[in-house]
């Protein structure tokens, strides 16, 4: 073992979680900038994710300096990292060992992808680099493939915004111990308040609005400073996806939502931002950008119990219908927008709704859950005229691309599927309709969307006022910040939607504002 600072081999998971889970936030700052004076490099934590039933991605990034405005984190010379994988939290029976390369090329992260491990099993990691010890993370295999269904627990949260409010649910999600989290999107804020709205900020970002390598590194470095952050990292692996801020608001494919900016230029800034995610994120091999363009969807099985497709809905869209100059951004658009309807619209693009559709077919566990950024269902609402029509960036703007879906859904009768979303910053469960025009329809799909780990709400009053011409909602309640816990078992899903206190308190307590039941061969959640 290397003769590292005691203060930090010192760390176990128990402590690091425990820890940083009664802390307060301005302790934790001052605690690594302290660090960071003495170069301190595991300043953003660890993160494993993708886990298979023999193997986990580990992931590192070296920043003495994690804000440095070149967006280096105070590095500039390769260095070797070692990891270590135990199969006990202080890390005495090591199994799996090795060294990992750090360079500038990907500003000094380190995406280890671990195999051999073994199924359904927790395991604890930790890297060593520059005489320094990273703290203990703990992570878990999925079971093997054919391992009978088993219980599992995980969360899903997205729409953290650092400006609107501390990550308690984070901290809380950590706190219930998950097998896995799934981050649905907006896990940063590309863009800064202006001043002129200094109150909604309870903590600023640390410069303007991310557009090139080095602001959106350092973006995404400030959000893993946060260790409420670090600590839900640390407690599971996770499976990502991405929605429109990690890159622009309300952007589409090759399209930023202001239409005088040129496409090329858009995808430059694209590009940027994309490495950024890639270096932040325990992402394997086939998720290494290549220009302007990341791999970041991608299945994953969980012994016969549940099977797991994470779509990217923002990377190979059209661009959304029936603009309104000077920006192409979501807006509500009346229902005389035919450009909306269009079949040949797509929202995941072609390669990848084929390769959801052979999921489909192919699928062979208890459950099949389709984690994704947005709201599937169809919300009917009014425009600024009050006339009827639909939101443009999310599935409402892409009915055919959404039919498509469900219709798939309704031949190849995938078993158990089950919609997981963010971006709308509220929650809703919804049943998926194979005709939304008609009630009576069948039901092909249970949708579940979380409310925002801290991101602004959309009006309340003003979505209850629609929801009756939505009988397929469900449940709908945008007035609190959360996240979603689930608890899996062969013949049911149970779902609790967890709030917390107060987004301006960092010791937000957490509460239970409702528990949903989906029976396996019923689609369509139940209050419970
Ligand atoms: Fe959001
Ligand atoms: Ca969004």
């Amino acid at each position: 073992m290397v003769p590292g600072n005691k203060r930090v081999t010192d760390l176990n998971r128990r402590q690091l979680i425990g820890g940083s889970a009664t802390l307060a936030t301005g302790f934790v700052a001052s605690r690594y900038f302290a660090r960071a004076a003495d170069g301190y490099p595991f300043t953003l934590g660890v993160a494993s994710g993708e886990p298979t039933h023999d193997g986990l991605v580990l992931w590192t990034r070296l920043a003495p300096t994690p804000l440095a405005l070149d967006g280096s984190g105070g590095m500039s010379k390769p260095v070797s990292v070692t990891w270590d994988v135990a199969t006990d939290d202080a890390m005495r029976n090591v199994v799996r060992t090795g060294i990992a390369e750090a360079d500038r090329r990907f500003a000094h992260s380190v995406h280890m992808e671990v195999d051999g491990l073994e199924p359904g099993r927790p395991y604890w990691y930790r890297f060593t680099a520059l005489g320094q010890q990273s703290p203990i993370g703990r992570s878990k295999t999925a079971p093997a493939p054919s391992a009978g269904p088993q219980q599992m627990r995980f969360a899903f949260a997205s729409c953290s915004n650092w400006e609107a409010g501390y990550f308690s649910a984070y901290r809380h999600i950590a706190e219930e111990n998950p097998d896995l989290v799934i981050f649905l999107g907006d896990y940063i804020y590309e863009s800064t308040y202006p001043d002129s709205q200094a109150d909604r900020i309870v903590r600023k970002h640390d410069g303007p609005t991310a557009s090139d390598l080095a602001s959106y590194r350092n973006r995404y470095a400030l959000y893993r400073t946060d260790a409420d952050l670090q600590a839900l990292h640390a407690a599971a692996p996770c499976l990502m996806t991405w929605d429109d801020h990690e890159v622009e608001n309300d952007y589409a494919n090759a399209w930023s939502e202001r239409m005088e900016t040129d496409s090329q230029d858009f995808l430059r800034r694209r590009a940027a931002a994309y490495q950024a995610y890639y270096e932040h994120m325990p992402l394997g091999e086939r998720a290494i950008p290549h220009g302007s363009t990341l791999r970041l969807y991608e299945r994953f099985r969980f012994g016969e119990l549940v099977t797991f497709s994470v779509l990217d809905g923002r990377q190979y869209r059209s661009k959304q219908p029936c603009e309104v100059p000077p920006l192409r951004r979501g807006h509500v658009a009346p229902d005389s927008c035919v450009e909306r309807a269009d079949r040949n619209r797509t929202l995941l693009g072609a390669e990848q709704e084929d390769w959801l559709f052979d999921g489909f077919k192919q699928s062979s566990t208890s459950w099949n859950i389709i984690a994704q950024e947005q709201l599937v269902a169809q919300l009917r609402q009014k425009d600024r005229e009050g006339e009827s029509g639909h939101w443009t960036d999310g599935w409402d703007g892409y009915p055919a691309a959404r039919q498509r879906m469900l219709d798939t859904i309704s031949a190849c009768q995938p078993v158990n599927p089950v919609f997981f979303g963010g971006d709308i910053h509220s929650f809703w469960v919804t049943d998926l309709k194979s005709d939304f025009g008609n009630p009576s329809s069948l039901s092909v799909a249970t949708e579940f969307v979380g409310t925002s780990i801290t991101s602004d709400p959309p009006p309340y009053e003003l979505i209850m006022g629609v929801l009756p011409e939505n009988p397929h909602v469900q449940y709908f309640e945008s007035r609190q910040r959360g996240y979603v816990s689930v608890d899996l078992f062969r013949e049911r899903m149970e779902t609790r939607l967890q709030v917390i206190s107060d987004r301006r308190d960092p010791k937000a307590t957490v509460s239970t504002l409702r528990r949903f039941v989906v029976e396996s061969g019923k689609a369509g959640a139940i209050p419970a």
